[in-house]
C-alpha cells in the first residue's frame, strides 16, 4: 500500500512536551501585512483571505526541509504560528485570546509558479500550498514566556543573510481578533494551528540553503533545505 511521507497524526510540542491534542488543520491568512501584499502586487482584501492546510502538511521545522522537484519555485513565507488549547466556535476576541496556548514559527511553503497560474484561473490554492511537508512548524512556547506579548519580532535568515524580518505590530488584523474572526468561519479545535500571515521578503528556497528562524529570544531554529528524491 502506498503511504504518505508524513505521519497521519501530528502533535505539536509545547514547552518541550507533546501537546495533548493532535492538530487537525492549519488555518492561514493571506495578506495580513501590507508590505507583503504590495510586493506580490496583490490588493489588500476587505476581509481576511483565509485558507486551510491539512494536517498532512505538518513537519517539524527542526528537520531538513524537503522541497518538491519539477513544480517551479518553492517560496518561504515565515509566519508567527499559534497553537490553540481550546475549541472555538464564533468566539469573542477575549475568548480567542484565552485559547492561545502556544506561540511558535511556521513556514507557509508555497509553490509560487503554481499559485500564480491558479490565481489567474480563479482556482483554489491547495495545489500550491497543501502538499505534504508544506508547513514546517517549530516548537511552541507559552505566550507568558514572551516579554512583550502580543508584540514580537521574528526573522528568517538564509545562508547568513536576513531575508524576512517582521513584527506582529504590523499585522493588519491582530492575532486574537484574527483567531476570533476565523472561528466565525470554521470551528477551531484544540490542537489546531493558526498561521498569522507573512511579512515582506518572501522568495525561493534552494537545495543546500541554511536557514535560521528566530522569534524574540525564545525560539531559534537552524535547518536546511534538500530536494525530494
Ligand atoms: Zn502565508
Amino acid at each position: 500500500m502506498a503511504t504518505s511521507n508524513t505521519s497521519s497524526m501530528f502533535y505539536a510540542t509545547l514547552c518541550g512536551t507533546p501537546f495533548g491534542h493532535p492538530t487537525n488543520k492549519v488555518v492561514c491568512v493571506g495578506r495580513n501585512y501590507a508590505a507583503h501584499a504590495h510586493e506580490l502586487n496583490n490588493p489588500i482584501p476587505a476581509e481576511p483571505l483565509l485558507f486551510i492546510k491539512p494536517a498532512s502538511c505538518l513537519v517539524p521545522l527542526e528537520k531538513t526541509i524537503v522541497i518538491p522537484r519539477g513544480l517551479g519555485s518553492v517560496h518561504h513565507e515565515l509566519e508567527v504560528a499559534l497553537l490553540l488549547g481550546e475549541p472555538l466556535c464564533k468566539a469573542s476576541v477575549e475568548q480567542a485570546n484565552a485559547a492561545i496556548s502556544g506561540v511558535g514559527l511556521a513556514l507557509d511553503l508555497t509553490l509560487r509558479d503554481v499559485q500564480d497560474v491558479l490565481k489567474k484561473q480563479g482556482h483554489p490554492w491547495e495545489r500550491a500550498k497543501a502538499f505534504d511537508g508544506a508547513c514546517p512548524v517549530s516548537q511552541f512556547v507559552a505566550p507568558t514566556q514572551l516579554p512583550r506579548w502580543p508584540e514580537m519580532g521574528f526573522s528568517l535568515s538564509i545562508n547568513g543573510n536576513i531575508q524576512q524580518q517582521g513584527n506582529t505590530n504590523a499585522m493588519l488584523m491582530g492575532m486574537a481578533e484574527l483567531v476570533a474572526h476565523m472561528s466565525h468561519v470554521f470551528t477551531l479545535q484544540a490542537g489546531d494551528i493558526i498561521l498569522t500571515g507573512t511579512p515582506e521578503g518572501v522568495g525561493p528556497l534552494m537545495a543546500g540553503d541554511q536557514l535560521v528562524c528566530t522569534l524574540e529570544s525564545c525560539i531559534d531554529v537552524s535547518t536546511n533545505v534538500e530536494h525530494a528524491c
